[in-house]
């Protein structure tokens, strides 16, 4: 998929407040959105990414799964790959949170439509904004009985007063959504019963991967997986250049120390699966089997002109929790 038709999401939320909920309809509905025209093609068959029936069985367990991708269909035909990642929201875990951000180019903040924002909302939030990542808000549980939702939508602006936010982030995008129920306004008084909002925002809002090409790979790994058939598995973004299947790889690791590789299979997030491929293009985020040693913070490079990505940062949580 072009670069121009990827976006690469993290998902940030005080525990609690829907991010789970939020992210199953966004897989439950991916899909669903095609033009008439689409679907006519189709033959009036509305095209979910998975079945319903292993979605649900899936159901529950996102919690685990790291990464997950959503295609989305504009209404005029254009196909788009979000690939969400979700952030541990708490300050234990301040270096994973700086090192998921690092594969993002955008974040969707999710807080409670009666709660307001609370400690991990401002940690978070705080983190990705460090990083350059301007947040959509989505004021979520707006089906509640006793919702503030104008009120939330304030206290959220003047968060980011506190955190330093510039005029651009101010201006943030807010989204009131029922996770639980499906739907998404962006006016409250809508009546829309979809989710479709939240996609919009995405893509509207969250840029799209900024990469050369054609400079030598360089891959950064952000997490490790493991699968008992294919052994570790290193996930992260492509930061430039390409990778491909069965290629021969240089391995950075934090010392400096070089390592000549092979990758034996390569992957791309698909629902809350992985979907083998035989190359992934520049800005995408990846999942690569077959190399040991690897670590997290590793660069993996083209052998010919290896070079690394800096060194994430793993600096300790400053905040403590009250
Ligand atoms: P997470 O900890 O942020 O992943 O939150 P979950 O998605 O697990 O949701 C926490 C609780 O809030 C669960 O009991 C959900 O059913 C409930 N919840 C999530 N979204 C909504 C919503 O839109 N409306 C209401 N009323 N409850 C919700």
């Amino acid at each position: 998929m072009e670069i121009q038709h990827i976006r690469n999401v993290a998902i940030i939320a005080h525990v609690d407040h829907g991010k789970t909920t939020l992210v199953d309809q966004l897989l439950y509905q991916s899909g669903m959105f095609r033009s008439a025209e689409l679907d006519k093609l189709a033959g009036g068959q509305h095209n979910l990414v998975m079945d319903s029936d292993p979605l649900e069985r899936e159901r529950g367990i996102t919690i685990l799964s790291k990464n997950c991708a959503v295609n989305y269909t504009t209404p005029d035909g254009e196909e788009y790959k979000i690939n969400i990642v979700d952030t541990p929201g708490h300050a234990d875990f301040g270096g994973e949170v700086e090192r998921v951000m690092k594969m993002a180019d955008g974040v969707i903040l999710i807080v409670d439509s009666f709660e307001g924002p609370m400690p991990q909302t401002r940690f978070v939030l705080g983190k990705a904004l460090e990083n350059g990542l301007n947040p959509i808000v989505v004021i979520n549980k707006a089906d509640r009985p006793d919702a503030r939702c104008d009120d939330v939508a304030d206290e959220v602006f003047e968060l980011l007063i506190q955190l330093g936010a510039d005029d651009e982030t101010l201006d943030f995008p807010i989204v009131y959504a029922s996770a639980k129920e499906g739907w998404a306004r962006t006016d409250l008084d809508s009546g829309n019963d979809n989710m479709k909002p939240v996609f919009d925002a995405i893509i509207e809002n969250v840029p799209a991967p900024a990469c050369d090409e054609k400079t030598p790979l360089q891959m950064l790994v952000t997490t490790l997986d493991y699968s008992e058939y294919v052994g570790k598995i290193a996930v992260g973004r492509v930061f430039a250049g390409r990778i491909e299947k069965a290629q021969k790889v240089t391995v950075i690791d934090k010392q400096g120390k070089h390592t000549l590789q092979k990758i034996v299979d390569l992957y791309e997030f698909e629902g809350l699966g992985k979907r083998p491929v035989d190359w992934i293009e520049c800005g995408d985020i990846c999942a690569v089997a077959g190399l040991e040693p690897v670590d997290i913070g590793n660069t993996i490079a083209c052998p010919d002109k290896p070079s690394p990505l800096p060194i994430i940062s793993v600096d300790e949580p400053t905040m403590t929790m009250t």
